[in-house]
């Protein structure tokens, strides 16, 4: 077993690492921008490093320096989180090379998922389906045309190199596509420094359904469900829940199994997520993403397992132990991402944190590195806490979620807190009637 941890992160998912790591008797090493120099990962951590300015470019994103403070600390092995080097194949190597372990994936695995569009073709090639459209990279606006005649409207652009829903745009017809066509490629090279991109049918009323997966590095691989994320602004995600309301027990299983099946094949090790849209009975494969995911507490409050605690085992080289059979899911898990932005403009809100009261009780769990008096800085991602709730049944951990809410204090910023309340009021969903579009439509008609 690792004796110390190199924790190449910040905020909320920093601290959840440490926390596997502290119960693992792992000690932990954090490294932090000048700006993170108060923030709680550093304060709980064993050792601290600074690694440089605020700017992520020049800190969280700062190889040498990250490398240089594995060194100088003794740390046996390097866990990214969650975004920054999280799905850098080749840190991954780097990390290697310096004589680390890399906890997360083979650089191999993240290479060809990190490219969406040889993802997709790898996943055709071992059975999986996918949403109809080019089969490869669109390097022409005449060729994104014809595929538009092929295929017919809406059609969506995205990137190959996507992330974040940047560089992806829907087009209603021909004239709109040679607009988006263009744009997505500006937004792609600007966002990734790679402009290419595919086409893909544009779903109608998809849900978002994605399956947790853990691999081993002897063959084993497991999953843990699936969760539904359908509810998302911009494409990204805003409450998760899991198991999704949307799909019967045949369904459950079948995409459960059509994923772990998928990551067999490929010989997937650690942790990651397939994501696919279902519609009408139908799932289709949209992307593989080669890291542990925001949203893997919720996976992790219906089965009882450590998802961050078995990606470190499975580091070691340790094997999985134990089956899917063995696997048991108990009840329902609703997780609401708090931003520092307002509720009802978006705008972030980073500031100073005046009155902090976190919910407790049973079946409320936060991951959140919010302390009161905490200055949130403004150079990262505005997320700054997760509140995830489970009931032994959806109903359960409804009532349990608008109590939480309802004790949530956060003061001194604006939070997406307000928007969860509003969600949660209502029928659509507390029926669990809701797609990808619901939540736009329900933010436009109450916000105007
Ligand atoms: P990213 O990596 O940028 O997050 P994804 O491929 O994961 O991109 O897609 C993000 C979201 O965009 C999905 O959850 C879904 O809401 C929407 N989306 C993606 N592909 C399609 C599609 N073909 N039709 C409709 N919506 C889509």
């Amino acid at each position: 077993m690792f004796e110390k941890i190199l924790i190449a992160n910040r905020g909320e998912i920093a601290l959840r690492i440490h926390r596997a790591c502290r119960e693992m008797g792992i000690a932990t090493v954090a490294v932090h921008s000048t700006a993170d120099a108060d923030a709680m990962h550093v304060r709980l951590a064993d050792e601290s490093v600074c690694i440089g300015p605020p700017s992520a470019r020049e800190s969280y994103l700062n190889i040498p320096a990250i490398l240089t403070a594995a060194t100088i600390t003794g740390a046996d092995a390097i866990h990214p989180g969650i975004g920054f080097m999280a799905e850098n194949a080749q840190f991954a190597e780097m990390v290697e090379e310096h004589g680390f372990t890399w906890i997360g994936p083979t650089p191999e695995h993240i290479r060809i998922m990190g490219d969406k569009v040889t993802a997709k073709q790898t996943v055709v090639g071992l059975g999986l389906p996918t949403v109809p459209g080019s089969d490869g990279p669109v390097g022409s606006l005449e060729e994104a045309v014809e595929i538009g005649q092929r295929f017919g409207f809406p059609l969506l652009i995205k990137a190959a190199a996507g992330g974040g829903g940047k560089g992806m745009k829907v087009a209603q017809d021909v004239d709109g596509l040679r607009e988006a066509y263009q744009l997505a490629r500006g937004e792609a090279r600007a966002a990734f420094g790679n402009d290419q991109v595919y086409i893909e049918r544009y779903l109608a009323r998809p849900r978002h359904i994605e399956v947790q997966l853990l691999g081993d590095a002897h063959g084993n691989v497991v999953h843990f469900g699936e969760r539904d994320c359908s509810l998302q602004r911009r494409h990204q995600k805003v409450l998760e829940e899991a198991p999704s309301p949307g799909l019967n027990a045949t369904q459950r299983e079948r995409v459960g199994s059509l994923a772990a099946e998928t990551a067999r094949r490929l010989g997937y090790r650690s942790a990651g997520t397939m994501e696919f849209l279902y519609e009408d009975g139908e799932f289709y494969f949209i992307e593989m993403n080669t890291r542990l995911q925001v949203e893997h507490t919720i996976s992790e409050m219906i089965t009882g397992i450590d998802l961050v605690r078995e990606q470190i085992r499975i580091a070691t080289g340790a094997p999985l132990g134990y089956g899917q059979k063995d696997i048991r899911f108990e009840g329902h898990s609703i997780q609401c991402r708090l931003n520092a932005e307002s509720s009802v403009t978006f705008m972030p809100s980073p500031g100073r944190i005046e009155g902090y009261h976190a919910p407790g009780g049973l079946g409320v769990r936060i991951d959140s590195a919010l302390y009161d008096g905490y200055r949130i800085p403004s150079n990262y991602d505005s997320l700054i806490a997760k509140l995830i709730v489970h009931g032994s049944t959806r109903n359960e951990a409804l009532m349990r979620l608008r109590r939480a809410l309802e004790e949530y204090v956060i003061g001194g910023v604006e939070t997406t807190l307000p928007l969860h309340q509003r969600i949660i009021a209502e029928s659509d969903f507390l029926n669990g009637d809701y797609d990808i579009r619901w939540l736009e439509r329900f933010i436009a008609r109450t916000t105007g």
